[in-house]
């Protein structure tokens, strides 16, 4: 087992702004004392784990990622739960997604014990910065071709860091259900392409839709397969559920849709609700008919960040529609009942998802 041992503490905090930091974190905005990072070359391997403060990197403008974006990350969160202990959810599968990710951008797999290492220590060192309450504190563990040269080819050095981020609710204002915008000309992920690796590049393409949406104001963009622009596949950075009576529907995985964790977390508690739920593909117009003649109960997104978010209206350049009664319905409510109660601690773990930490 790797040791991310503390080579450097941090300055002092002031107790004071750290709590009034923490009071409204938002998402993303406000980061901790630390960073976790390790090191890998080819005469190597990995090597140099540590802790140290967090704090800006020297990067030779030649970097490999600043030119051919070889760079992938993941997002979990740490819970604090009723008895004052902290947990992670599932995290073995954001270690698995990390190495599948790294193989299909050449970089090199980092072990499961690192990952898990690397997170658990982390947070130990900073744990002042777990909220309490509905907060979290989110955990983003990235990679990147750390080599500073030119051409197209796999970077020799690797950089591996966790930073640390305390949050409240993904979307501003904590509002409870999300209007969306279908993006019929841009897509996001192309058979044989990069979408089910979680690479930065992704993101980065994705952008253009996303403007289109705040244009039109929609909080989120939902994507449409490349090929025929047809089936339905993800949002920006959530997958997506579509409920009917007694049945839930979600499009396959595939080489265009990131395996969300949550998703698949969805699918098994669905399951012992007696929900039926089928991995198949829906399309956009069948979407806007199921919708006007009510057939379709509710929509909603789901990720690490957001947990599950209902999606109340949908705009296109076809013109819009509502679903269901418009707010949060209670499919959603119920499933993301019972997923917050297992990660906060509140219901028992009936899965085995939850890795407490020794902090
Ligand atoms: C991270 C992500 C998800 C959600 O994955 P979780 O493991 O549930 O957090 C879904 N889609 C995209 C594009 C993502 O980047």
């Amino acid at each position: 087992m790797p040791h991310f041992t503390v080579t450097q503490h941090s300055a002092p905090v002031d107790a004071q702004e750290r709590a009034s930091k923490l009071a409204n974190p938002g998402f993303g905005q406000v980061f901790t004392d630390h960073m976790a990072m390790a090191r890998w070359n080819e005469a190597q391997g990995w090597h140099a784990p540590e802790i140290r403060p967090r704090g800006p990197l020297s990067l030779d403008p030649a970097t490999a990622v600043l030119h051919y974006a070889q760079e992938i990350f993941e997002g979990l969160k740490a819970y604090r739960r009723p008895d004052g202990s902290v947990a992670l959810f599932r995290p073995q599968k954001n270690a698995e997604r990390f190495r599948t990710s790294a193989k299909r951008l050449q970089m090199p797999m980092l072990p499961e014990d690192w990952f898990l290492e690397s997170v658990s220590q982390l947070i130990a060192i900073d744990k002042e910065w777990i909220p309490t309450g509905n907060g979290s504190l989110y955990l983003r563990p990235f990679m990147f071709g750390s080599a500073a040269f030119l051409g197209v080819k796999p970077s020799a050095e690797y950089l591996y860091i966790v930073i640390a981020s305390p949050v409240g609710s993904y979307f501003s204002g904590g509002k409870e259900s999300v209007t969306i915008w279908i993006s019929e000309k841009i897509t996001r992920a192309a058979p044989g392409g990069t979408g089910s690796a979680k690479c930065g590049g992704n993101y980065a393409a994705s952008l253009p839709a996303q403007a289109e949406a705040y244009k039109n104001g929609c909080d989120q963009v939902v994507f449409l397969d490349a090929v025929e622009r047809r089936w339905i596949e993800e949002l920006g950075g959530m997958n997506i559920f579509f409920a009917f009576e007694g049945e839930l529907i979600t499009p396959p995985l595939g080489d265009t849709i990131l395996p969300g964790i949550t998703r698949a977390s969805i699918i098994e508690m669905a399951h012992s609700m007696g929900l039926k739920v089928s991995e198949r593909a829906y399309s956009a117009d069948q979407w806007r008919a199921d919708a006007e003649s009510g057939k379709l109960l509710e929509t909603f997104a789901c990720g690490t960040a957001a947990v599950i978010t209902p999606i109340a209206e949908v705009r296109s350049e076809k013109g819009s529609f509502k679903i269901g009664k418009g707010g949060a319905g209670p499919v959603a409510v119920k499933l993301r009942t019972a997923l917050l109660d297992i990660q906060f601690g509140r219901a028992p773990d009936k899965f085995n998802w939850v890795y407490p930490l020794k902090i």
